[in-house]
């Protein structure tokens, strides 16, 4: 590496050792095309960002072009419901089996591939409709190249029809329309073709760009061709991918089988799987113990476009995952644990996000309640002693309300708030009283007396207090947080909200 560092960088005299930060991209490009090596690229070359972004595994750079070597185009099969598209993929997957010889079975792995006799290959994504083409396009990984758009004849244009190409072009993937049923008595190809040119797609046959080619999925007439016409498709497209290297790939299915247990179907996109290879995906990691394709068969490796199910896996990843090889299994471990990590720590940001927005929330009506009492004239903390406990019958349900809090501040707050919900038209809320520190011997008397709740904000309840309030039947609730606390105070004014009311 650094003799090539040393051959691309003419100009300077840099001396190339392990830490050196090389800034020039070109340098790096021409250290790729020279040694085959490829680099990390470290936008921030500071030492946090580092360290962080070793513990995470990261995606290569582009592969230099002539790494390039064509590969089968991945397509998903779309359409109107009842058009056909299960019945296509279907036919499809049996024409796959070329050798019966070999005993091979199709089996449901999410994705299986045709082989032309001409040795062309094209890969289909085998869950019809949006919610697979949605699902890899989610988590940024687009993983189809083309659309196949499946219009029954018979039906022609219809509103899912209109759907999935709007979906295409948003993804900007080409489509290739299959007019299918056209076994069916009495079916006007160019009827569709005209209807589809209304929504934009414009077939040959009609001048335009797009490959219509009429299909009977049922009966299997001119599936090849549909095929052929794909692979012509991906030429045009210039679809290519590097089979060396790490690899790079989407988990396209993950499940628990009862029988092989851990399963996930990994579609390859660049490099070549292996057996041996060690993998990471999502918070899952495999070093693959067998691959298998839809066609029952164990293969050794599985090279761009290929879709392979992979066994060995220790933690399941998610379908739409993004896959990376690593170079051992303890970076694996590695990348697990920070990805593990990372996952609290968004977690906790969430959290701690939510809880501030709530406060600035209650702050703010906090502040609104007290600028319009000044505005009255009406301000004042209150500071009066417990009332005289009310001998008058009183058929009124009422919730009465004793606050401690750690100090003045969050003390007149809380009244503050309570006092918006003093005239509660079904329960009435009555404060008994008030006061800051730790809930004492006599707090408890007097809520004991006035059949009371005690909100404890930010202080402690001493654990012999806590005992005798649970004997005598006295709720204290504690809080540190201002908007749970009024939270709870509105549970319990509901919860005394006479229920013929
Ligand atoms: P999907 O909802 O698009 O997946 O449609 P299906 O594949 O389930 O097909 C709906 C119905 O159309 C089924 O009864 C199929 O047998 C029938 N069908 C599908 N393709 C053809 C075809 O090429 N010709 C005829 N006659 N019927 C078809």
């Amino acid at each position: 590496v650094f003799k090539a560092l040393e051959f691309a960088d003419k100009t300077s005299d840099t001396d190339y050792k392990k830490d050196t930060v090389i800034h020039n991209p070109q340098i790096i490009r021409d250290v790729v095309k020279i040694s085959g090596f490829r680099f990390k690229i470290i936008s921030n070359p500071d030492k946090e960002t580092e360290e962080e972004e070793n513990k995470d595994a990261v995606p290569a750079p582009p592969a230099p072009p002539e790494a390039l070597k064509p590969r089968p185009p991945v397509v998903c099969v779309m359409g109107h419901v009842d058009h056909g598209k299960t019945t296509l993929l279907d036919s499809l997957r049996d024409t796959s089996v070329v050798d019966q010889e070999f005993g091979g079975i199709t089996q449901h792995i999410g994705a299986f591939e045709v082989k032309l006799q001409s040795g062309d290959k094209v890969t289909f994504l085998d869950t019809p409709g949006h919610a697979a083409f949605s699902a890899m396009r989610s988590r940024g990984a687009l993983a189809t190249d083309i659309v196949v758009l499946v219009v029954a004849a018979d039906d022609g244009v219809m509103e899912q029809t209109v759907e999935s190409i709007r979906m295409a072009r948003e993804a900007r993937v080409p489509i290739l329309v299959a007019i299918n049923k056209i076994d069916k008595p009495g079916v006007n190809i160019e009827r569709t073709m005209r209807s589809l040119a209304q929504h934009g797609i414009v077939c040959e046959a009609l001048g335009g760009d797009v490959q219509a080619i009429p299909v009977s999925a049922l009966k299997k007439q001119n599936l090849d061709t549909l095929v052929e016409a794909l692979t012509l498709q991906a030429q045009l497209m210039d679809l290519k991918a590097d089979p060396g290297g790490y690899v790079e790939g989407v988990v396209i299915e993950a499940l628990l089988d009862p029988k092989t247990g851990k399963q996930a179907t990994v579609l390859v996109q660049r490099g070549t799987l292996r057996r041996g290879s060690v993998i990471v995906a999502g918070t899952g990691w495999a070093k693959v113990r067998v691959l298998n394709t839809a066609d029952g068969q164990t293969v050794q490796e599985a090279p761009p476009s290929t879709p392979v199910s992979v066994l060995g896996w220790r933690e399941l990843p998610s379908a739409g995952d993004q896959v990376l090889e690593v170079a051992s299994e303890k970076r694996a471990n590695e990348v697990m644990k920070w990805r593990h990590s990372q996952r609290m720590k968004e977690k906790q940001v969430v959290d701690l996000e939510a809880i501030e927005a709530k406060e600035a929330e209650h702050n703010a009506q906090y502040q609104a309640t007290l600028a319009r009492k000044r505005a009255m004239g009406r301000f004042k903390l209150r500071r009066q002693g417990p009332r005289e406990k009310m001998i008058q019958e009183d058929t009124h349900p009422t919730l009465n309300v004793f606050v401690k809090g750690d100090v003045d501040g969050s003390v007149e707050a809380i009244l503050d708030i309570l006092e918006t919900y003093d005239e509660h038209d079904r329960v009435r809320l009555d404060l008994v009283n008030f006061g800051v520190g730790p809930v004492t011997p006599n707090d408890l008397e007097i809520a004991e007396a006035f059949n009371a709740v005690i909100y404890a904000f930010n202080v402690d309840c001493p654990t012999p207090l806590t005992v005798e309030a649970k004997k005598k039947n006295i709720p204290i609730k504690k809080h540190n947080i201002i908007y749970k606390l009024v939270d709870d105070v509105k549970e319990e004014l509901s919860a005394r909200i006479p229920v013929s009311q």
